[in-house]
């Protein structure tokens, strides 16, 4: 059989090595002088130097951003149940009430009507994920944050270097996280980086992360030990100058798929808003919902190619986050659970690869018509 084809692959170079074992040789591994130029960097890079902090994971980012933006108990946040756990977990861990919405059903992001019908004198904000790579609705969802003074939060977990209209990913609301564990479009081996739109979200991101102290044993607030080590910064750094490079391949990746598989019936390609630059975090089609299991096991068993179902079971059913969904039912979101499927994009594959892809998909297809 051929070579397996992974649906994701980090790429770690001898540049990471050799940045990794200069912080371990200096003796200073702990948040220090590395996390500080990574911060500087990565603002500099994503978005347009708005002051940015690094913390352990995504989910830790998001979760003290909404603290830092004065999310607390009696709050609601408006969030997409299409998405990654982390999303309604961060709104749930401050003591707010996540109010699951569904998903207008192009983009798999937030559906404005959805989200206008769910405001009520409680909502605070409204966290939109830029799924995939692909921004969100940008400018229906600001029209609806403006009308009503509600906050924006974003999830840009997988929206490195992603755009509308030229604007960047990153910085659109309060604060945005954006999440550097491994398979995302860069990493650091864990963490996670917040822009911050104002200089308070920012310096209250920095006391939560270190305790609640901004002077050594001054304690201000209630905080956490959410620091990014100087290890993990090293390797952000150098993955930093690399990304560009990567995104555009992923970028070419995707054209290509697109050209193999656009003319398949039965598969839907990824769709791409004109205002929008899509950074393929995931490369997702749409398959008919019995197709799409299918399609998914014999990937893997027929064709040695892994690829995968983001995400199954959509947040508002999860059983943790259920209990703020009574009898909830998100159409767009249950259809999108069934029929996505996100084949490999990564920057490691090469024509050849995306070659194997395409024709597994066709003969899978084939196979079962
Ligand atoms: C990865 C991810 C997160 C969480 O980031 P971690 O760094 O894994 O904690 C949150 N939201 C979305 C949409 C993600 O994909």
């Amino acid at each position: 059989m051929s070579d397996f084809i992974p649906a994701a692959k980090p790429i770690i170079g001898d540049e990471e090595r050799e940045a990794v074992d200069r912080v371990l040789r200096s003796g200073m591994i702990a948040q220090g002088p590395e996390v500080a130029a990574f911060e500087r960097e990565f603002a500099e890079h994503f978005v347009g130097g708005r002051e940015s902090v690094a913390v352990n994971s995504g989910t830790s980012g998001q979760h003290l951003g909404l603290l830092a933006a004065g999310v607390g108990p009696g709050d609601e946040v408006i969030v997409p149940s299409f998405t990654f756990a982390a999303t309604g977990n961060s709104v749930a861990l401050t003591g707010a009430t996540p109010v699951f919405v569904d998903i207008e059903p192009n983009y798999f992001t937030l559906d404005p009507e959805a989200v206008r019908a769910a405001i009520t004198p409680r909502t605070k904000g409204i966290m939109p994920v830029h799924l995939y790579g692909h921004p969100f609705l940008v400018d229906q969802i600001e029209a609806i944050a403006n009308e009503h003074g509600l906050a924006i939060y974003e999830d840009a977990a997988q929206a490195h270097g992603a755009s509308w209209k030229g604007r960047r990913a990153g910085t659109f609301g309060d604060f945005a996280m954006f999440s550097l564990y491994p398979t995302k479009n860069m990493t650091s081996g864990e963490g996670g980086m917040v822009s911050c739109a104002t200089a308070e979200i920012a310096r209250n991101m920095r006391l939560l992360r270190n305790q609640g102290m901004e002077k050594q044993y001054e304690n201000e607030v209630i905080g956490f030990n959410t620091r990014m080590t100087d290890i993990h910064a090293a390797i952000g750094r150098v993955q930093l100058t690399k990304v560009d490079a990567w995104t555009a391949q992923r970028q070419r990746n995707a054209a290509a798929l697109n050209a193999g598989l656009g003319e398949l019936a039965g598969v839907q390609i990824p769709l791409v808003a004109d205002e929008a630059v899509h950074v393929y975090h995931q490369y997702t089609v749409r398959l008919d919902a019995g197709e799409r299991d299918r399609i998914h096991v014999a990937l893997r068993e027929e064709h040695n190619i892994g690829s995968g179902v983001y995400y199954p079971i959509p947040n508002h059913r999860l059983l943790p986050l259920a209990k703020f969904a009574p009898g909830l039912d998100l159409p767009e979101t249950e259809r999108a659970a069934r029929e996505v499927l996100s084949l490999p994009v990564h920057p490691s594959l090469g024509e050849g690869d995306i070659e194997r892809i395409v024709a597994a998909v066709a003969a899978t297809l084939r196979a079962g018509a």
